[in-house]
């Protein structure tokens, strides 16, 4: 199932939805509340990638096989999509969700001096894991 819409099918919607919008006074409205920029990508109609980086060059899918552009040289599926680094702004600009999200710091300080099982933080894989990324950390820095 293929949930790419056009611009022209988005403004259908929002008529037939009795919004007096149109998807570039949408866009406009979405910005203004949230300070985040789609990047717009080629992708495979089938999903499998996204044109970018070591696929950036390329004119078929690598898994598929499927072509990228169609006769017109169009790309024949694209889609939006919104940067990590942004969405964490967003995200950690709200005091809520960025004391939620130190959660899993905290709680390890705790359960270190308690030494209890209280959390999956306190889980023998976790705890392995997180050893060795603090000393794969000193090996690298
Ligand atoms: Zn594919």
């Amino acid at each position: 199932m293929n949930h790419s819409l056009s611009n022209a099918a988005i403004n259908d919607i929002l008529k037939d939805i009795g919004s007096n919008l149109t998807i570039y006074k949408l866009k406009k409205k979405v910005q203004n509340i949230v300070q985040i920029e789609p990047i717009l990508y080629d992708t495979c109609k089938n999903s499998c990638v996204a044109f970018t980086q070591q696929y950036e060059t390329l004119l078929q899918c690598p898994l598929c096989n499927e072509n990228r552009y169609n006769m017109q040289n169009n790309p024949v599926n694209s889609t939006f999509f919104f940067s990590l680094k942004s969405r964490l702004k967003i995200q950690y600009a709200n005091k809520e969700k960025a004391e939620e999200f130190q959660y899993r710091s905290t709680y390890f300080t705790q359960s270190e001096k308690l030494d209890i099982y209280g959390d999956i933080f306190d889980g023998k894989y976790v705890k392995n894991f997180y050893s060795f990324v603090i000393i794969l950390y000193y090996i690298i820095y």
